[in-house]
């Protein structure tokens, strides 16, 4: 089927290098690099997969930004969580359409839009009003104005409690999970899922202390190492440089009390 560029899309312009710019089309608009520039006119209209030449005849082939390319090139206020965790915390959290998620903060809206795009229905805590206004612009420019009927963000603090109730899961971005623990308790409903995202280990630990003192059981943390390869001709190896932390992903489900506690189920595979 075809679906030409249009005006106020986002398209991704990737150079002969392989590097990649993210930019919005414009009737009148251009895109301007160290190579002169291209006019969005002669990409408007045109395919994904297209390559245009700037001024100086340099060579940028267009397409649509996937939601990884999205996230790592869109506005940012706070930091964001990256793709290789985005997915494990999908899984985590047993997103699927209809689920019922309170995520809190929510930043700049990576993982936002990894929830609402999945299917779930999120609301976000978020105590900065500035950033929940970037991560609804985010969410809305990224999967457009519909997807806001299942999305909304209040500015507030999560510390202070969850109004919700009988919700699937509560993702947690920030640096004092274990304060969040008592109030999912009330705002899951039995069976529903915990997440959260620790940059350090320390709150991770504590994390999993305030989950042993809880409802909670089958608490798991884990990491995820991405580690990409060089495969060109006879030089097949890991590439060089990766980026070796970001964060811990701790989970855990509320199913208790269970008399005598359940063994912690280790990897998930
Ligand atoms: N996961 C987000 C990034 C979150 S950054 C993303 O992928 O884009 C952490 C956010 O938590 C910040 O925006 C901060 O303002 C917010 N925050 C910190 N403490 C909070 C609290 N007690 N209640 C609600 N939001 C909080």
């Amino acid at each position: 089927m075809s679906r030409p560029f249009r005006v106020d899309e986002r398209i991704i312009v990737v150079d002969s290098k392989g590097r990649q710019y993210l930019i919005k089309l414009a009737a009148d608009g251009e895109f301007h690099t160290h190579t002169g520039f291209v006019p969005h006119a002669d990409l408007l209209g045109q395919e994904e997969g297209v390559t245009v030449r700037s001024t100086t005849g340099a060579r940028y082939t267009a397409m649509r930004p996937s939601l990884s390319d999205f996230v790592m090139r869109m506005p940012r206020g706070a930091q964001v969580i990256y793709p290789k965790d985005l997915g494990p915390i999908l899984m985590l959290a047993d997103i699927a359409p209809g689920v019922r998620v309170l995520e809190a903060g929510v930043g700049s809206g990576a993982l936002s839009m990894t929830l609402v795009r999945a299917g779930a229905n999120v609301v976000g805590y978020e105590i900065r009003e500035d950033f929940a206004r970037r991560a609804i612009a985010n969410v809305e420019d990224f999967l457009g104005s519909a997807s806001l009927g299942r999305y909304r963000v209040e500015v507030r603090d999560v510390y202070e409690g969850i109004d919700e109730d009988g919700l699937d899961v509560v993702v947690l971005d920030l640096a004092e999970p274990w304060r969040v623990v008592k109030h999912a308790e009330q705002a899951l409903r039995a069976g529903g899922t915990l997440v959260a995202y620790t940059p350090s280990i320390t709150q991770a630990v504590q994390l999993r202390e305030a989950l042993e003192a809880s409802d909670f059981e089958l608490a798991q943390t884990i990491e995820v190492l991405n580690r990409s390869w060089h495969i060109e001709g006879l030089s097949v190896r890991p590439d060089h440089r990766m980026v070796a932390h970001t964060a811990f992903l701790t989970s855990a489900r509320l199913l208790g009390p269970v008399p005598g506690g359940l063994k912690s189920p280790g990897a998930p595979r």
